[in-house]
């Protein structure tokens, strides 16, 4: 289905936005046996640690090198310092396999090179740790960028696929095949990874590698015969280093709601050539149960006007699988990046006349949500209780990237998400 889309609304101005380094949050469960050193100020360590809790029975696997006065004044020599708050960290935490060296605002204000950094501590500790930066900065990047940009820092590391190497130019096919793999991109909660992983056995596909893996030197092989299946959204830069280093991008929707996962693992399935009869097979009952689970949520759900503001990148597949499973209309899909080639499967089935903005000028575009005065308003923590106060029900961006919502089993669970404010709502307005 290809539709007709105005032209996006292209604003910038004041964001109202969560900054990269969040997404540690999510990145340093996923590999305990990294960790994420922030080198930032005593406001990065707060937005961190009040982000990701306190962890009570471990050691955390995150920290912050504040940069002090003397270091923002380039009185003290902050690599000197850093170099020594690494050798105790090392020194005493000898699980850590991977260090991410986190550049925030001010280590960018300061002009501290990351990069060079990360090379001189690499070299010094070679053998026992792997030294690699990222930016997770608030003047660079929004929140899910921090996962693209220490995904991107991994590639480099990943090796060439076994078969064929340097010698597979393409003429053999036969053995070509045996390096083929489903290379599936984005963090995902693990059970629901495991669960998606099942199913891709189920249709025959059994080389599933995943980026991040759950164990930083565990690096999955990436080259030709490489088919990258994308499971989140906001990945622009780790996509284009996968595509340089000779993967295929799999055409697809994200796996978000009954039709978006069916139809993820449908293109992933139809990649390597496996029949669509055992993909019916396999997925069908499965879409039957989702769609009876989320029948609840639909009810509430249908009809009702929803406005979107940037912030996650997650924007657009939640829109397509709001109006697509559940009925809403679509007042305003906000997206802090628009990446066409990333979304050209969920641009298309976005119900005709849909209207996209990105970037943000929040003044202006909390004028527009005041004029339209949607039913919900899916935002950022900040903008939530001045707009519940105006009477309009919201939902938080970011209690979707720490919720289990993708696949077909999780649809339902999904819609609830959003269902709830609003049965909330109603049940303020009506007693
Ligand atoms: S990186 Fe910038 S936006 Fe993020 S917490 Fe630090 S100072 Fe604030």
């Amino acid at each position: 289905m290809t539709t007709t889309l105005p032209p996006p609304i292209k604003e910038s101005g004041q964001r109202e936005v969560f900054c990269g380094l969040t997404s540690i949050v999510w990145l340093h469960r996923r590999m305990p046996d990294a960790f994420f050193l922030v080198v930032g100020s005593r406001t990065c360590a707060h937005l961190i640690q009040s982000a990701a809790g306190v962890m009570i029975f471990a050691e955390p696997r995150f920290g912050t090198a504040i940069l002090g006065e003397r270091d923002l004044a380039g009185l003290a020599d902050a690599n000197d310092e850093l170099d020594r708050l690494v050798a105790q960290l090392l020194a005493r935490r000898p699980e850590i396999r991977t260090l991410f060296l986190v550049g925030s605002c001010p280590s960018e204000v300061i002009k501290l090179d990351l990069a060079k950094a990360a090379e001189r501590l690499g070299a010094q500790h070679r053998g026992r740790v792997t030294v690699l930066n990222y930016s997770g900065s608030g003047i660079e990047t929004t929140f899910t960028q921090g996962e693209d940009g220490a995904l991107q820092a991994l590639v480099p590391l990943m090796g060439a696929p076994e078969t064929g190497t340097g010698a597979s130019t393409g003429g053999g096919s036969g053995t070509g095949r045996a390096a083929e793999q489903l290379l599936i991109a984005g963090t995902l909660a693990d059970a629901v990874e495991d669960r998606l992983v099942n199913l891709f056995a189920r249709l025959g596909l059994d080389n599933v590698a995943t980026l991040p893996p759950r164990r930083s030197t565990q690096l999955p092989r990436v080259g030709p015969g490489t088919k990258l299946l994308l499971a989140q959204p906001y990945l622009s830069g780790t996509a284009r280093a996968l595509i340089d280093r000779g993967a295929e991008l799999i055409r697809a929707p994200y796996p978000l709601g009954v039709q978006g996962s069916r139809a993820w693992m449908a293109a992933a399935a139809a990649a390597f050539g496996i029949d669509p009869a055992l993909v019916s097979a396999v997925l069908d009952p499965l879409v039957e149960r989702g769609q009876r689970a989320m029948a609840p949520h639909r009810e509430t759900l249908a009809g009702k006007r929803l406005f979107l503001m940037p912030d996650s990148q997650l924007e657009i597949p939640l829109a397509r699988f709001l109006s697509q499973d559940c009925g809403m209309e679509l007042v305003e899909v906000g997206t802090p990046y628009l990446d066409r080639q990333l979304m050209a499967a969920e641009l298309e089935q976005l119900p005709p006349g849909t209207q996209l903005s990105e970037g943000q000028h929040v003044e202006k575009q909390l004028e527009r949500v005041m004029a339209q005065r949607p039913d919900l308003v899916v935002c950022g923590l900040g903008l939530a209780n001045p707009l519940e106060a105006q009477g309009i029900a919201t939902k938080w961006s970011i209690e979707l990237v720490f919720s289990p919502i993708h696949g077909i089993d999780q649809a339902a669970d999904l819609a609830e998400l959003f269902a709830r404010p609003l049965r909330r709502r109603g049940a303020l307005t009506f007693t």
